[in-house]
Protein backbone atom coordinates (compact mmCIF):
# COMPACT_ATOMS: atom_id res chain seq x y z
CA UNK A 1 0.00 0.00 0.00
CA UNK A 2 1.25 3.44 -0.77
CA UNK A 3 0.64 6.95 -1.39
CA UNK A 4 1.27 7.46 -5.47
CA UNK A 5 3.71 9.78 -6.12
CA UNK A 6 2.73 13.58 -6.86
CA UNK A 7 4.69 13.28 -10.36
CA UNK A 8 2.61 10.22 -10.82
CA UNK A 9 -0.59 11.92 -10.87
CA UNK A 10 1.29 14.90 -13.00
CA UNK A 11 2.23 12.34 -15.68
CA UNK A 12 -1.28 10.32 -15.71
CA UNK A 13 -2.79 13.81 -16.56
CA UNK A 14 -0.11 15.32 -18.91
CA UNK A 15 -0.47 11.83 -20.95
CA UNK A 16 -4.45 12.32 -20.68
CA UNK A 17 -4.65 15.52 -22.23
CA UNK A 18 -1.97 14.85 -25.04
CA UNK A 19 -4.29 11.45 -25.57
CA UNK A 20 -7.54 12.18 -25.17
CA UNK A 21 -7.59 16.20 -25.19
CA UNK A 22 -11.39 16.77 -26.03
CA UNK A 23 -12.12 14.70 -23.44
CA UNK A 24 -9.99 16.46 -20.13
CA UNK A 25 -11.48 19.04 -18.43
CA UNK A 26 -11.20 21.40 -16.03
CA UNK A 27 -12.97 19.92 -13.06
CA UNK A 28 -10.24 16.96 -13.59
CA UNK A 29 -8.03 19.07 -11.25
CA UNK A 30 -9.84 18.16 -8.42
CA UNK A 31 -9.45 14.32 -8.98
CA UNK A 32 -7.24 13.14 -5.89
CA UNK A 33 -5.20 9.78 -6.14
CA UNK A 34 -5.36 7.90 -2.94
CA UNK A 35 -3.20 5.14 -2.55
CA UNK A 36 -1.79 2.19 -5.21
CA UNK A 37 -2.72 -1.25 -3.65
CA UNK A 38 -2.79 -4.99 -5.31
CA UNK A 39 -2.91 -3.40 -8.83
CA UNK A 40 -5.24 -0.23 -8.01
CA UNK A 41 -4.61 2.86 -8.12
CA UNK A 42 -7.79 4.52 -5.97
CA UNK A 43 -8.64 8.35 -7.05
CA UNK A 44 -10.96 10.39 -4.99
CA UNK A 45 -13.72 11.86 -6.39
CA UNK A 46 -15.91 14.18 -4.10
CA UNK A 47 -18.77 15.13 -6.47
CA UNK A 48 -21.18 12.23 -7.03
CA UNK A 49 -22.55 13.20 -10.12
CA UNK A 50 -18.29 13.70 -11.34
CA UNK A 51 -17.70 10.10 -9.35
CA UNK A 52 -20.50 8.73 -11.95
CA UNK A 53 -19.63 10.21 -14.69
CA UNK A 54 -16.11 9.07 -14.99
CA UNK A 55 -17.00 5.42 -13.85
CA UNK A 56 -18.93 5.76 -16.93
CA UNK A 57 -17.01 7.55 -19.34
CA UNK A 58 -13.38 7.52 -18.44
CA UNK A 59 -12.23 4.53 -16.86
CA UNK A 60 -10.84 2.74 -19.68
CA UNK A 61 -9.02 5.89 -20.54
CA UNK A 62 -7.45 7.19 -17.14
CA UNK A 63 -6.39 3.08 -16.86
CA UNK A 64 -4.48 3.46 -19.83
CA UNK A 65 -3.09 6.52 -19.09
CA UNK A 66 -2.18 4.69 -15.66
CA UNK A 67 -0.44 1.80 -17.18
CA UNK A 68 1.55 4.26 -19.69
CA UNK A 69 3.19 6.31 -17.35
CA UNK A 70 4.23 3.63 -14.90
CA UNK A 71 4.90 0.69 -17.09
CA UNK A 72 2.61 -1.12 -14.87
CA UNK A 73 -0.29 -2.85 -15.33
CA UNK A 74 -2.92 -1.56 -13.33
CA UNK A 75 -6.65 -0.63 -13.10
CA UNK A 76 -7.53 3.09 -12.00
CA UNK A 77 -10.87 3.17 -9.96
CA UNK A 78 -12.57 5.93 -8.77
CA UNK A 79 -14.18 5.97 -5.58
CA UNK A 80 -16.45 8.21 -3.50
CA UNK A 81 -15.94 9.73 -0.05
CA UNK A 82 -18.31 8.06 1.46
CA UNK A 83 -18.03 4.82 -0.51
CA UNK A 84 -18.28 1.57 1.81
CA UNK A 85 -17.16 -0.54 -0.60
CA UNK A 86 -14.15 1.14 -2.01
CA UNK A 87 -12.12 -0.35 0.83
CA UNK A 88 -12.50 -3.77 0.08
CA UNK A 89 -13.97 -4.34 -3.36
CA UNK A 90 -11.58 -4.21 -6.30
CA UNK A 91 -13.56 -5.94 -8.64
CA UNK A 92 -15.73 -2.70 -10.01
CA UNK A 93 -15.41 -4.01 -13.70
CA UNK A 94 -17.64 -6.86 -12.76
CA UNK A 95 -20.07 -5.22 -11.45
CA UNK A 96 -22.28 -2.79 -13.01
CA UNK A 97 -25.27 -2.11 -10.52
CA UNK A 98 -22.94 -2.02 -7.38
CA UNK A 99 -21.91 1.99 -8.08
CA UNK A 100 -25.25 3.45 -8.32
CA UNK A 101 -25.96 2.34 -4.82
CA UNK A 102 -26.02 5.30 -1.94
CA UNK A 103 -26.41 7.81 -5.17
CA UNK A 104 -28.93 10.23 -4.91
CA UNK A 105 -29.39 11.26 -8.08
CA UNK A 106 -31.20 8.00 -9.69
CA UNK A 107 -33.22 5.67 -7.74
CA UNK A 108 -32.35 2.16 -8.16
CA UNK A 109 -35.46 1.25 -9.45
CA UNK A 110 -35.03 -2.10 -11.12
CA UNK A 111 -36.30 -1.51 -14.13
CA UNK A 112 -34.22 -2.47 -17.31
CA UNK A 113 -31.19 -0.20 -17.70
CA UNK A 114 -31.34 2.92 -19.48
CA UNK A 115 -28.15 4.52 -18.02
CA UNK A 116 -26.55 6.11 -20.31
CA UNK A 117 -29.74 8.38 -20.66
CA UNK A 118 -29.76 9.32 -17.35
CA UNK A 119 -25.93 9.98 -17.03
CA UNK A 120 -25.70 13.57 -16.28
CA UNK A 121 -22.86 15.72 -17.49
CA UNK A 122 -20.94 17.54 -14.85
CA UNK A 123 -20.32 20.59 -17.54
CA UNK A 124 -23.47 20.83 -17.91
CA UNK A 125 -23.87 23.12 -14.48
CA UNK A 126 -25.85 26.70 -13.91
CA UNK A 127 -21.88 28.17 -13.81
CA UNK A 128 -21.06 26.76 -16.65
CA UNK A 129 -24.41 28.26 -18.68
CA UNK A 130 -23.82 31.63 -20.23
CA UNK A 131 -27.20 33.74 -19.94
CA UNK A 132 -28.15 36.17 -23.50
CA UNK A 133 -31.09 37.55 -24.34
CA UNK A 134 -32.01 34.45 -25.88
CA UNK A 135 -32.55 32.27 -23.15
CA UNK A 136 -32.88 34.90 -19.45
CA UNK A 137 -36.16 33.47 -18.68
CA UNK A 138 -34.89 29.75 -19.19
CA UNK A 139 -32.60 30.27 -17.19
CA UNK A 140 -33.87 32.01 -14.19
CA UNK A 141 -36.89 29.75 -14.18
CA UNK A 142 -34.27 26.84 -14.35
CA UNK A 143 -33.02 28.56 -11.01
CA UNK A 144 -35.88 28.89 -9.24
CA UNK A 145 -37.48 25.22 -9.93
CA UNK A 146 -33.67 24.08 -8.64
CA UNK A 147 -34.20 26.43 -5.32
CA UNK A 148 -38.06 25.53 -4.14
CA UNK A 149 -38.81 22.52 -6.24
CA UNK A 150 -42.61 22.30 -6.71
CA UNK A 151 -42.86 26.30 -5.97
CA UNK A 152 -41.60 28.25 -8.43
CA UNK A 153 -43.43 26.83 -11.95
CA UNK A 154 -45.01 23.68 -11.80
CA UNK A 155 -44.70 22.56 -14.77
CA UNK A 156 -41.60 24.09 -15.89
CA UNK A 157 -41.32 24.00 -20.16
CA UNK A 158 -38.45 24.75 -22.14
CA UNK A 159 -38.73 24.07 -25.44
CA UNK A 160 -36.20 25.38 -28.73
CA UNK A 161 -34.17 24.48 -31.56
CA UNK A 162 -31.54 21.97 -31.08
CA UNK A 163 -28.14 22.60 -29.92
CA UNK A 164 -29.24 25.96 -27.57
CA UNK A 165 -29.31 24.43 -23.86
CA UNK A 166 -32.25 22.98 -23.32
CA UNK A 167 -30.48 19.68 -21.75
CA UNK A 168 -27.73 21.40 -20.41
CA UNK A 169 -30.40 23.12 -18.67
CA UNK A 170 -32.40 20.24 -16.91
CA UNK A 171 -29.32 18.84 -16.30
CA UNK A 172 -28.05 21.61 -14.19
CA UNK A 173 -31.50 21.96 -12.52
CA UNK A 174 -30.45 18.20 -11.27
CA UNK A 175 -27.12 19.06 -10.05
CA UNK A 176 -28.10 22.14 -8.39
CA UNK A 177 -31.16 20.80 -6.40
CA UNK A 178 -29.25 17.78 -5.18
CA UNK A 179 -26.38 19.69 -4.13
CA UNK A 180 -28.81 21.93 -2.10
CA UNK A 181 -30.33 18.78 -0.72
CA UNK A 182 -28.96 15.24 -1.34
CA UNK A 183 -31.65 13.22 -0.47
CA UNK A 184 -33.86 14.85 -3.02
CA UNK A 185 -34.96 11.81 -5.26
CA UNK A 186 -34.07 13.60 -8.46
CA UNK A 187 -34.95 11.33 -11.78
CA UNK A 188 -33.45 12.69 -15.30
CA UNK A 189 -34.81 10.82 -18.59
CA UNK A 190 -35.58 11.14 -22.07
CA UNK A 191 -38.77 10.81 -23.40
CA UNK A 192 -37.73 7.64 -25.15
CA UNK A 193 -36.13 6.56 -21.99
CA UNK A 194 -39.16 6.92 -20.05
CA UNK A 195 -41.25 5.39 -23.14
CA UNK A 196 -38.64 2.38 -23.09
CA UNK A 197 -38.98 1.89 -19.45
CA UNK A 198 -42.90 1.72 -20.13
CA UNK A 199 -43.27 -0.68 -22.64
CA UNK A 200 -40.54 -3.19 -20.92
CA UNK A 201 -42.53 -3.04 -17.82
CA UNK A 202 -46.00 -3.67 -19.82
CA UNK A 203 -44.18 -6.49 -21.02
CA UNK A 204 -42.93 -7.58 -17.99
CA UNK A 205 -45.97 -6.97 -15.63
CA UNK A 206 -43.73 -4.56 -13.84
CA UNK A 207 -46.26 -2.06 -14.25
CA UNK A 208 -46.65 -1.49 -10.65
CA UNK A 209 -42.71 -1.01 -10.19
CA UNK A 210 -42.57 1.25 -12.97
CA UNK A 211 -45.55 3.59 -11.35
CA UNK A 212 -44.70 3.29 -7.99
CA UNK A 213 -40.83 4.00 -9.29
CA UNK A 214 -42.24 7.31 -11.37
CA UNK A 215 -44.89 8.68 -9.10
CA UNK A 216 -42.33 9.00 -6.02
CA UNK A 217 -39.94 11.44 -7.16
CA UNK A 218 -39.53 14.73 -6.06
CA UNK A 219 -38.00 16.18 -9.41
CA UNK A 220 -39.00 14.46 -12.97
CA UNK A 221 -37.22 15.85 -16.15
CA UNK A 222 -38.30 14.45 -18.66
CA UNK A 223 -36.02 15.61 -21.88
CA UNK A 224 -37.35 15.62 -25.61
CA UNK A 225 -40.78 15.27 -24.50
CA UNK A 226 -41.97 15.88 -28.21
CA UNK A 227 -41.29 12.52 -29.06
CA UNK A 228 -44.35 11.61 -27.36
CA UNK A 229 -45.99 12.67 -30.54
CA UNK A 230 -48.11 9.96 -31.99
CA UNK A 231 -47.31 7.10 -29.08
CA UNK A 232 -50.65 7.00 -27.94
CA UNK A 233 -49.96 4.24 -24.81
CA UNK A 234 -47.11 6.27 -23.67
CA UNK A 235 -48.89 9.31 -23.71
CA UNK A 236 -51.67 7.55 -21.67
CA UNK A 237 -49.44 6.55 -18.94
CA UNK A 238 -47.70 9.96 -19.33
CA UNK A 239 -50.51 11.80 -18.16
CA UNK A 240 -51.28 9.77 -15.25
CA UNK A 241 -47.80 10.27 -14.15
CA UNK A 242 -47.67 14.20 -14.26
CA UNK A 243 -50.96 14.25 -12.56
CA UNK A 244 -49.84 12.00 -10.05
CA UNK A 245 -46.56 14.26 -9.27
CA UNK A 246 -48.87 17.49 -9.63
CA UNK A 247 -50.62 17.12 -7.26
CA UNK A 248 -48.54 15.99 -5.32
CA UNK A 249 -46.81 19.20 -5.57
CA UNK A 250 -43.91 17.29 -6.74
CA UNK A 251 -42.00 19.13 -9.20
CA UNK A 252 -42.06 18.30 -13.33
CA UNK A 253 -39.54 20.29 -15.87
CA UNK A 254 -39.71 19.16 -19.26
CA UNK A 255 -37.82 19.81 -22.73
CA UNK A 256 -39.23 20.33 -26.37
CA UNK A 257 -38.19 20.81 -29.74
CA UNK A 258 -41.64 22.47 -30.04
CA UNK A 259 -43.87 25.08 -27.87
CA UNK A 260 -46.92 22.37 -26.50
CA UNK A 261 -49.42 23.21 -29.39
CA UNK A 262 -46.84 22.51 -31.90
CA UNK A 263 -45.84 19.10 -30.61
CA UNK A 264 -47.91 17.22 -33.52
CA UNK A 265 -51.10 14.57 -32.29
CA UNK A 266 -50.14 15.22 -28.96
CA UNK A 267 -53.30 14.66 -26.43
CA UNK A 268 -55.27 18.21 -25.92
CA UNK A 269 -55.46 17.25 -22.01
CA UNK A 270 -51.82 17.17 -22.41
CA UNK A 271 -50.88 20.27 -24.06
CA UNK A 272 -53.20 22.00 -21.71
CA UNK A 273 -51.45 20.46 -18.57
CA UNK A 274 -47.92 21.95 -20.30
CA UNK A 275 -49.77 25.31 -20.47
CA UNK A 276 -50.55 25.42 -17.28
CA UNK A 277 -46.75 25.68 -15.67
CA UNK A 278 -44.36 28.21 -17.09
CA UNK A 279 -43.36 27.92 -20.72
CA UNK A 280 -40.12 29.37 -22.02
CA UNK A 281 -38.58 29.26 -25.30
CA UNK A 282 -34.90 29.21 -25.57
CA UNK A 283 -33.06 31.25 -28.78
CA UNK A 284 -30.18 31.45 -31.19
CA UNK A 285 -27.42 33.47 -29.20
CA UNK A 286 -26.67 36.53 -30.56
CA UNK A 287 -23.08 37.48 -31.13
CA UNK A 288 -21.85 38.67 -27.79
CA UNK A 289 -22.89 35.45 -26.18
CA UNK A 290 -21.47 33.14 -28.51
CA UNK A 291 -18.45 35.36 -27.58
CA UNK A 292 -18.83 34.20 -23.93
CA UNK A 293 -19.75 31.03 -24.54
CA UNK A 294 -16.98 30.07 -26.43
CA UNK A 295 -14.37 31.38 -23.89
CA UNK A 296 -16.54 29.33 -21.16
CA UNK A 297 -15.89 26.52 -23.31
CA UNK A 298 -12.31 26.98 -23.74
CA UNK A 299 -11.71 27.52 -20.17
CA UNK A 300 -13.76 24.48 -19.33
CA UNK A 301 -11.19 22.54 -21.47
CA UNK A 302 -8.35 24.31 -20.29
CA UNK A 303 -7.27 25.33 -23.72
CA UNK A 304 -6.10 28.89 -24.44
CA UNK A 305 -7.86 30.61 -27.74
CA UNK A 306 -6.36 33.87 -28.76
CA UNK A 307 -9.10 36.45 -28.79
CA UNK A 308 -8.96 36.92 -32.88
CA UNK A 309 -9.74 33.23 -33.02
CA UNK A 310 -12.95 33.65 -30.10
CA UNK A 311 -13.90 36.58 -32.44
CA UNK A 312 -13.16 34.41 -36.07
CA UNK A 313 -15.30 31.53 -34.26
CA UNK A 314 -18.49 33.42 -33.03
CA UNK A 315 -18.61 35.32 -36.45
CA UNK A 316 -18.61 32.45 -38.67
CA UNK A 317 -20.55 29.68 -36.68
CA UNK A 318 -24.15 30.78 -35.88
CA UNK A 319 -26.66 28.23 -36.18
CA UNK A 320 -26.88 26.93 -32.92
CA UNK A 321 -24.00 26.02 -29.89
CA UNK A 322 -23.26 22.40 -30.39
CA UNK A 323 -22.00 23.64 -33.66
CA UNK A 324 -19.71 25.98 -31.61
CA UNK A 325 -18.30 23.26 -29.65
CA UNK A 326 -18.07 21.29 -32.46
CA UNK A 327 -15.08 23.72 -33.92
CA UNK A 328 -13.54 23.79 -30.29
CA UNK A 329 -13.33 19.81 -30.46
CA UNK A 330 -12.29 20.06 -34.34
CA UNK A 331 -9.45 22.94 -33.33
CA UNK A 332 -8.24 20.86 -30.25
CA UNK A 333 -7.90 18.03 -32.61
CA UNK A 334 -5.86 19.60 -35.57
CA UNK A 335 -3.79 21.17 -32.82
CA UNK A 336 -2.84 18.22 -30.91
CA UNK A 337 -2.57 15.27 -34.26
CA UNK A 338 -0.42 18.53 -36.26
CA UNK A 339 1.47 19.40 -33.29
CA UNK A 340 0.07 23.23 -33.86
CA UNK A 341 -0.57 26.17 -31.48
CA UNK A 342 -4.22 27.01 -31.65
CA UNK A 343 -4.35 30.70 -34.01
CA UNK A 344 -6.33 32.00 -36.89
CA UNK A 345 -5.01 30.02 -39.18
CA UNK A 346 -6.12 26.95 -37.91
CA UNK A 347 -9.40 28.04 -36.88
CA UNK A 348 -10.09 28.62 -40.15
CA UNK A 349 -9.37 25.51 -41.11
CA UNK A 350 -11.60 23.97 -38.55
CA UNK A 351 -14.24 26.13 -39.02
CA UNK A 352 -14.43 25.18 -42.39
CA UNK A 353 -13.93 21.42 -42.12
CA UNK A 354 -17.28 21.14 -39.99
CA UNK A 355 -19.91 19.34 -41.64
CA UNK A 356 -23.21 21.56 -42.29
CA UNK A 357 -20.88 24.99 -41.96
CA UNK A 358 -21.17 28.12 -44.11
CA UNK A 359 -17.71 27.73 -45.51
CA UNK A 360 -18.13 24.13 -46.04
CA UNK A 361 -20.75 23.50 -48.17
CA UNK A 362 -24.41 23.89 -47.12
CA UNK A 363 -26.45 21.62 -49.52
CA UNK A 364 -29.30 23.31 -51.42
CA UNK A 365 -33.31 21.38 -51.12
CA UNK A 366 -32.38 20.56 -54.56
CA UNK A 367 -29.35 18.86 -54.29
CA UNK A 368 -30.28 16.65 -51.53
CA UNK A 369 -33.23 15.61 -53.48
CA UNK A 370 -30.96 14.97 -56.42
CA UNK A 371 -28.61 12.64 -54.29
CA UNK A 372 -31.33 11.22 -52.61
CA UNK A 373 -33.79 9.78 -55.32
CA UNK A 374 -30.28 8.93 -57.31
CA UNK A 375 -29.60 6.62 -54.47
CA UNK A 376 -32.63 5.35 -53.92
CA UNK A 377 -33.30 5.18 -58.14
CA UNK A 378 -36.51 6.81 -57.61
CA UNK A 379 -37.91 9.94 -59.71
CA UNK A 380 -38.01 13.76 -57.72
CA UNK A 381 -41.49 13.70 -58.96
CA UNK A 382 -42.62 11.05 -57.30
CA UNK A 383 -41.18 12.94 -54.06
CA UNK A 384 -43.18 16.23 -54.55
CA UNK A 385 -46.21 13.26 -54.81
CA UNK A 386 -49.17 12.26 -52.72
CA UNK A 387 -47.70 9.25 -53.27
CA UNK A 388 -47.60 7.16 -49.99
CA UNK A 389 -46.23 3.28 -51.01
CA UNK A 390 -42.91 2.52 -48.77
CA UNK A 391 -40.65 2.95 -51.69
CA UNK A 392 -41.41 6.83 -52.22
CA UNK A 393 -42.59 7.23 -48.54
CA UNK A 394 -38.91 6.56 -46.96
CA UNK A 395 -36.64 8.47 -49.32
CA UNK A 396 -38.99 11.72 -48.79
CA UNK A 397 -38.67 11.11 -45.24
CA UNK A 398 -34.73 10.82 -45.96
CA UNK A 399 -35.34 14.01 -47.37
CA UNK A 400 -37.23 16.10 -45.01
CA UNK A 401 -34.72 14.99 -42.87
CA UNK A 402 -31.27 15.64 -44.27
CA UNK A 403 -32.78 18.95 -44.97
CA UNK A 404 -33.63 19.78 -41.77
CA UNK A 405 -30.39 18.91 -40.31
CA UNK A 406 -28.34 20.35 -43.10
CA UNK A 407 -30.11 23.62 -44.73
CA UNK A 408 -31.26 26.56 -42.41
CA UNK A 409 -34.58 26.03 -43.73
CA UNK A 410 -37.98 25.67 -41.53
CA UNK A 411 -40.20 22.75 -41.07
CA UNK A 412 -42.61 24.94 -43.02
CA UNK A 413 -40.82 25.91 -46.02
CA UNK A 414 -39.34 22.30 -46.15
CA UNK A 415 -43.28 20.79 -46.28
CA UNK A 416 -43.32 23.58 -48.95
CA UNK A 417 -40.76 22.00 -51.19
CA UNK A 418 -42.43 18.67 -51.23
CA UNK A 419 -45.74 19.18 -52.44
CA UNK A 420 -47.10 21.84 -50.24
CA UNK A 421 -46.79 19.33 -46.90
CA UNK A 422 -47.76 21.21 -43.88
CA UNK A 423 -45.37 21.27 -40.68
CA UNK A 424 -46.10 18.40 -38.32
CA UNK A 425 -45.36 16.36 -41.74
CA UNK A 426 -41.84 17.07 -41.82
CA UNK A 427 -41.62 16.56 -38.04
CA UNK A 428 -43.31 13.43 -38.35
CA UNK A 429 -41.08 12.36 -41.01
CA UNK A 430 -37.79 13.93 -38.77
CA UNK A 431 -38.79 11.84 -35.94
CA UNK A 432 -39.67 8.49 -38.17
CA UNK A 433 -36.43 8.46 -39.58
CA UNK A 434 -34.60 9.18 -35.89
CA UNK A 435 -36.33 6.39 -34.45
CA UNK A 436 -35.96 4.22 -38.03
CA UNK A 437 -32.23 4.74 -37.86
CA UNK A 438 -32.11 3.40 -34.20
CA UNK A 439 -33.53 0.15 -35.14
CA UNK A 440 -32.33 -0.13 -38.35
CA UNK A 441 -28.73 -0.80 -39.23
CA UNK A 442 -28.65 -0.33 -42.85
CA UNK A 443 -31.09 2.92 -42.87
CA UNK A 444 -28.68 4.06 -40.84
CA UNK A 445 -25.75 3.23 -42.91
CA UNK A 446 -27.60 5.03 -45.89
CA UNK A 447 -28.22 8.51 -44.02
CA UNK A 448 -24.63 8.22 -42.77
CA UNK A 449 -23.31 7.71 -46.71
CA UNK A 450 -25.82 10.00 -48.29
CA UNK A 451 -24.61 12.80 -45.91
CA UNK A 452 -20.97 11.99 -46.90
CA UNK A 453 -22.42 12.63 -50.65
CA UNK A 454 -24.20 15.55 -49.95
CA UNK A 455 -20.94 17.23 -48.20
CA UNK A 456 -18.49 16.09 -50.64
CA UNK A 457 -20.68 18.09 -53.09
CA UNK A 458 -17.70 21.12 -54.01
CA UNK A 459 -19.12 24.56 -53.24
P1 LIG B 1 -30.39 21.04 -26.73
O1 LIG B 1 -30.74 20.07 -25.67
O2 LIG B 1 -31.21 22.30 -26.68
O3 LIG B 1 -30.38 20.45 -28.10
P2 LIG B 1 -27.85 21.11 -25.39
O4 LIG B 1 -28.34 21.49 -24.02
O5 LIG B 1 -27.44 19.72 -25.60
O6 LIG B 1 -28.91 21.54 -26.49
O7 LIG B 1 -26.67 22.09 -25.76
C1 LIG B 1 -25.72 21.81 -26.76
C2 LIG B 1 -24.37 22.26 -26.29
O8 LIG B 1 -24.36 23.67 -26.19
C3 LIG B 1 -24.04 21.73 -24.92
O9 LIG B 1 -22.70 21.36 -24.89
C4 LIG B 1 -24.28 22.91 -23.99
O10 LIG B 1 -23.39 22.91 -22.89
C5 LIG B 1 -24.00 24.07 -24.89
N1 LIG B 1 -24.79 25.25 -24.50
C6 LIG B 1 -26.05 25.53 -24.89
N2 LIG B 1 -26.46 26.70 -24.38
C7 LIG B 1 -25.43 27.16 -23.63
C8 LIG B 1 -25.23 28.34 -22.85
N3 LIG B 1 -26.17 29.29 -22.74
N4 LIG B 1 -24.04 28.48 -22.22
C9 LIG B 1 -23.09 27.55 -22.36
N5 LIG B 1 -23.20 26.43 -23.07
C10 LIG B 1 -24.37 26.23 -23.72
MG1 LIG C 1 -31.20 18.04 -25.80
Amino acid sequence: MGRPDPKTREAIFTHLRQSYPTMCRRWFDDIVPIDLTGGTLRMLVREPVQLKYLRRRCQKQFTEAAQAVTGRLMAVKFVGENDPEAITNYSESNSTQSNDNGNADYPSNGLGSNEDDMLISPDYSFDNFIIGPGNRLAQAAAIAVAKKPGWAYNPLFIHGGVGLGKTHLLQAICQSALRANPSLQVYYTSCNGFMTQFLASVQAGHMSEFRHHFRNVDILLIDDIHDLSNRDRTQEEFFHTFNSLYQAGKQIVLSSDAAPKDIPDLEERITSRFNCGLVAEVQQPGFETRIAIIQNKAELRQISLPDDVVVYIAQHVDTNIRELEGVLTKLQGLSSIHNLRIDLELAKQAVGKRIGSDTAHLPTVQEIIDTVTHYYGVKPSDLLSKRRNKSIALPRQVCMWLARKHTRHSLEEIGGYFGGRDHTTVMHAIKAVKTKREADGALDHDVEALEHQLMAVPA
